[in-house]
């Protein structure tokens, strides 16, 4: 009789390639974030990526980063975490961990503190989306780690991140982007967003 499979995905492996695939969902040119919130029996209760809240169209609000303010998407665009926690099908998110591909900026995190998330973890810091965007004025990255927002709060939350594993993958769909689209930047075609596939190298956790 043969043993297990050993090689299969570890769960964070797993929940992590969730968000990343998540992300794939997001019609956002530049910021496909994932997320996805898994409660303590290991029971996926939510997924959200970069996009306008439910019920709003895809194909009526603009997409553009330039121009008036409602004629952007600025205004109507949730982040990832914020669309996972309104979108969860679990009342209760206690004790249950995010997974984002991109570590959450300071709006998520509040948002993440306020719906009493016990635990987050992410694939890319935002430092490192800070040295793609750069100081865009259209999108002006957070350089605030959200370890620090949690430090401020009077409950723990543990952060599990960076992850060199899916880092350059969570990056990749970032990468290229904003050099084309930044006032005398060099044009240049995105990295493809291969499938999440098997992690290689060091697990996760
Ligand atoms: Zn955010």
């Amino acid at each position: 009789m043969s043993g297990k499979r050993e090689d299969y995905l570890s769960w964070e492996q797993y929940f992590m390639s969730v968000a990343l695939l998540s992300g794939q969902r997001s019609k956002d040119p530049n910021t496909q974030v994932g997320a996805c919130i898994v409660d303590p029996r290991r029971r996926i209760v939510a997924v959200g990526y970069a996009g306008f809240p439910r019920g709003a169209s895809d194909d009526e609000l603009p997409w553009a980063r330039e121009g008036a303010p409602l004629e952007t998407k600025y205004p109507f665009v949730c982040h990832a975490e914020l669309n996972a926690i309104l979108n969860r099908n679990s009342a209760d998110l206690a004790g249950c961990t995010l997974y984002t591909t991109a570590e959450p900026c300071a709006m998520c995190a509040g948002a993440i503190y306020w719906a009493n998330i016990g635990r987050v973890a992410y694939a890319m810091t935002e430092a490192r989306l800070l040295e793609l965007t750069g100081s865009d004025a259209q999108n002006p990255t957070f350089a605030l780690p959200c370890r620090t927002v949690f430090a401020a709060g009077q409950k723990d939350i543990a952060v599990l991140g960076p992850f060199p594993d899916v880092e350059d993958e969570a990056a990749a769909v970032h990468e290229g982007y904003w050099d084309a689209h930044r006032p005398g930047g060099v044009a240049s075609v995105p990295a493809p967003h291969e499938p999440p596939g098997p992690a290689g190298g060091d697990p996760l956790l």
